[in-house]
C-alpha cells in the first residue's frame, strides 16, 4: 500500500481548487448561437426533405439515443403500438450519434453498459466497446423493435400543448410538423448540448475549428474506425480541454498531426484502461438466461454502501475505488463504526488511488516537466475519471506539446491561434473539448417548453428546479414521462440501467392506462411533493463535492443551483431500484392518478 502525507495532500488539492474558481461559474461558458450556431450542424448525415406530418400516435418520444429507443422498445414489448421518435440527428444513438470522435469510447463496462444485448442477442466485442460499435448496436434496438419507420429524423420539438378536451398532447416541430399523441416521453439525455470556452476573441479566429461532438472528418480525414487522419501531416492544431473526451481522442491526434498543441486548465485523472476483446468462448459461460440483470445488479451492489456481493463481476475502475473503501471498513476497530469513520477512510482509499494514478504519470511520461504538469491534484470521484493506456504516452512524441495554462485556461484566442502565458502559438485548427451543459435549466436545455394542464408551462413549474415523482412524472403534465437519471437512482457510473429501469416504469403504466380505459395519467401533487421531500443529496457526496476542483460535478465549484443533478433516492441506487421494482409489480401505482 502507498504511503500519503494526508496533511500535505489536503492542502495541495485545496490550493489547486482555490486557484480554478470563479466567480462567473457556468456563464463562464458560450451557447452556439449567432455566428457559432452553424458549427452545430450534423456532419454525418445530409437531411432529406419531407412534408410536415399532421395525424395522430399513441407515444411521442422526444430523443433517439438510449432513454428514447429503450422507452420504444419496452414499450413495443408491452404492445403498445404507434410509437413515433422525434430526434434532432440524422439518425439514432443521441451521444454515440454525434460523438464520433476518433479513439471514442464507453469506460463503462459493454456488459453493464451496452442496454438489451439479451433481448438482441449481441455479443460485445470488447470489454470497453469503442463508439461505432454501440452507434450500430443503437440501429440493432431501433431496428428490432420496430422504431424505424415512423420517426422523424432531424427534427427538433418546439413546442408542446396539452388538450384536456381530446387528453392528448400537440407536438410541435423545426419541420413545421403538427401532430398529436396520447403519451409523450421526454428522453433528451443528460449531455446533449454542447458548449464553447468563453475565452477571448474566440470569434477572431482565422482557421478551422469545430467541436468534437461535430467531428469534421472531411478536414481531418479518416473516420470513426479508426483510420489514419491522413490530412492532418502538415497541420498545426490545438485541442482546448482535457477531459474525458481528449483523453481519448488526443492519442489519435497525436500520431497524425505535424505539431499538436493541447491546451489543458485541469488534467484528468487517468487510470489503467485494460481494454480486452470477448471472446464467445467466455461469453457462453457467462451468459445463462438473465444474466444482463444480474450482471446490472452485481454492479450497483458493488459500488453500494449497503450490501456487498462476494463476486465483482464487472471489476474495473469504478469498483476499485469502492472496494478500497470496503476494505477500509472491513478493518477491525475498537469502537462503532461512526461517519467521521466513512469519511476518513473514503479519503485515504481515494488518496491512496490518486497517489498511484499520480506516479504512472512519473512512469510513462519521459519529460519531467510535462509529467508534473500531467498530474491530478484533487480527490478521483471530483471529476469524472478517466482510464486509458496511450492517451500519457501521446506525450512522448516530438510533435505533441502540453500547453499547460496552471489553471488559469487559455488567455485568449487570436485570428493566428492562440495565447498562453502570454506566448502564441499559431495554428492551422482548434478542436473544442469544451464539454456540454451540465446544471443549466433543463427546459433549456430540451430546447422546447411545454403548456400542460390549466395552461401551466413546464419552465414556470421548474423555475426553482425539476419536480417530479421517481424523476419520471411531473404534477401539470398529465400522460408525459420524463426518462433521465435524476430524482430516482441517479446512478452516474452506469447511464443506462436508469434508462432502461425508467423503461420499463412507462411501458408498466401506459399498459395500465390503455389496459383500464384511461385517457389520462397524472402523479398528483401530494406524492411528487413527499417524493421531492426525500430527494436529499447525500452528506458525503455533498461535503465531498465542495472541496472539489471545479467542473460539471459541482456546478464549477458554487453552491448546487437549482437545476443540479443531485437529487437521488435518500437509501442510495441499490434500494431505488429494489423499491420501483415493487412499485411496478404491485400494479397500484401509487401516487398517480388514472382517469379521463
Ligand atoms: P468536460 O466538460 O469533461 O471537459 C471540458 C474540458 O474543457 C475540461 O478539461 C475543461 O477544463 C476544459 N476547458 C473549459 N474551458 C476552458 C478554457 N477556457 N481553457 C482551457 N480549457 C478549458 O467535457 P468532455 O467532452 O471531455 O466530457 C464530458 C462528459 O462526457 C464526461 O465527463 C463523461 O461523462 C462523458 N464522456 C464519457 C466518455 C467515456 O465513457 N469514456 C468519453 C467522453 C465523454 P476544467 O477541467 O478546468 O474545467
Amino acid at each position: 500500500m502507498t504511503e500519503v502525507d494526508t496533511g500535505a495532500l489536503r492542502e495541495r488539492y485545496a490550493a489547486e481548487r482555490d486557484k480554478r474558481l470563479r466567480p462567473d461559474g457556468n456563464d463562464q461558458y458560450l451557447e452556439f448561437k449567432g455566428r457559432f450556431e452553424p458549427m452545430l450542424a450534423d456532419p454525418y448525415t445530409p437531411r432529406a426533405e419531407r412534408a410536415p406530418v399532421r395525424d395522430h400516435v399513441t407515444v411521442a418520444i422526444i430523443g433517439g439515443g438510449f432513454a428514447g429507443l429503450l422507452t420504444g422498445a419496452r414499450l413495443r414489448e408491452a404492445g403498445v403500438g404507434e410509437v413515433r421518435i422525434v430526434e434532432k440527428g440524422g439518425g439514432f444513438g443521441g451521444t454515440w450519434y454525434w460523438n464520433r470522435y476518433p479513439g471514442a469510447q464507453c469506460d463503462t463496462a459493454a456488459m453493464i453498459y451496452m442496454p438489451l444485448l439479451e433481448e438482441t442477442g449481441h455479443m460485445p466485442t470488447e470489454k470497453y466497446a469503442h463508439a461505432p460499435e454501440i452507434l450500430e448496436h443503437c440501429e440493432r434496438i431501433a431496428k428490432q423493435f420496430g422504431l424505424r419507420d415512423d420517426a422523424l429524423l432531424h427534427t427538433q420539438v418546439t413546442g408542446l400543448e396539452w388538450d384536456e378536451a381530446a387528453s392528448r398532447w400537440l407536438v410541435r416541430t423545426n419541420r413545421e410538423d403538427a401532430f398529436t399523441a396520447q403519451f409523450v416521453v421526454i428522453g433528451t439525455g443528460p449531455l446533449h448540448v454542447p458548449k464553447l470556452p468563453g475565452i477571448p476573441g474566440i470569434e477572431t479566429f482565422g482557421g478551422h475549428c469545430f467541436h468534437t461532438s461535430r467531428w469534421d472528418y472531411g478536414y481531418t480525414g479518416g473516420d470513426p474506425a479508426g483510420a489514419p487522419m491522413d490530412r492532418l501531416a502538415d497541420q498545426r492544431v490545438a485541442i482546448i480541454g482535457t477531459g474525458a473526451t481528449a483523453v481519448q481522442c488526443v492519442p489519435h491526434l497525436a500520431g497524425a498531426c505535424g505539431a499538436l498543441y493541447v491546451c489543458q486548465r485541469t488534467p484528468s485523472s487517468v487510470d489503467v484502461r485494460g481494454n480486452e476483446p470477448i471472446s464467445p468462448s467466455w461469453f457462453a459461460s457467462v451468459t445463462s438466461p438473465g444474466w444482463q440483470a444480474r450482471w446490472l445488479d452485481n454492479f450497483v451492489a458493488t459500488m453500494s454502501a449497503e450490501e456487498w456481493p462476494a463476486d465483482d463481476l464487472v471489476n474495473d475502475g469504478w469498483t476499485d475505488l469502492a472496494k478500497r473503501i470496503r476494505r477500509r471498513l472491513a478493518a477491525p476497530r475498537s469502537a462503532p463504526l461512526t461517519f467521521e469513520d466513512l469519511l476518513a477512510d473514503f479519503e485515504l482509499a481515494d488518496f491512496e488511488k490518486m497517489s498511484e494514478i499520480r506516479a504512472r504519470v512519473d512512469a510513462v511520461v519521459h519529460d519531467e516537466v510535462t509529467a508534473h504538469g500531467l498530474k491530478a491534484w484533487y480527490r478521483q470521484l471530483c471529476k469524472r475519471p478517466c482510464f486509458h493506456d496511450a492517451y500519457l504516452d501521446a506525450y512522448n512524441l516530438p510533435s505533441v506539446h502540453l500547453i499547460d495554462t496552471d489553471g488559469r485556461g487559455v488567455q485568449r484566442i487570436t485570428q493566428a491561434g492562440l495565447v498562453v502565458n502570454d506566448v502564441e502559438y499559431q495554428v492551422d485548427c482548434i478542436i473544442y473539448a469544451s464539454g456540454f451543459e451540465v446544471g443549466t435549466d433543463p427546459v433549456r436545455r430540451y430546447g422546447f417548453d411545454a403548456t400542460g394542464r390549466d395552461g401551466l408551462q413546464l419552465s414556470a413549474a421548474w423555475a426553482d428546479g425539476m419536480r417530479t415523482m421517481h424523476g419520471v412524472h411531473a404534477h401539470g403534465f398529465p400522460n408525459v414521462f420524463v426518462v433521465q437519471l435524476a430524482q430516482g437512482a441517479n446512478f452516474l457510473p452506469n447511464v443506462p440501467h436508469n434508462l432502461t429501469d425508467a423503461a420499463k416504469t412507462v411501458a408498466a403504466v401506459v399498459r395500465h392506462a390503455i389496459d383500464g380505459g384511461h385517457r389520462q395519467v397524472e402523479v398528483t401533487l401530494q406524492a411528487q411533493d413527499d417524493w421531492m421531500l426525500r430527494q436529499v443529496p447525500s452528506p458525503l457526496f455533498s461535503s465531498f463535492l465542495a472541496d472539489c476542483t471545479p467542473g460539471y460535478y459541482n456546478n464549477e465549484g458554487h453552491e448546487p443551483g437549482p437545476h443540479a443533478l443531485l437529487g437521488s433516492y435518500a437509501d442510495g441506487a441499490a434500494a431505488y431500484f429494489r423499491y420501483i421494482s415493487q412499485w411496478r409489480e404491485s400494479g397500484s401505482f401509487d401516487g398517480l392518478t388514472f382517469g379521463g
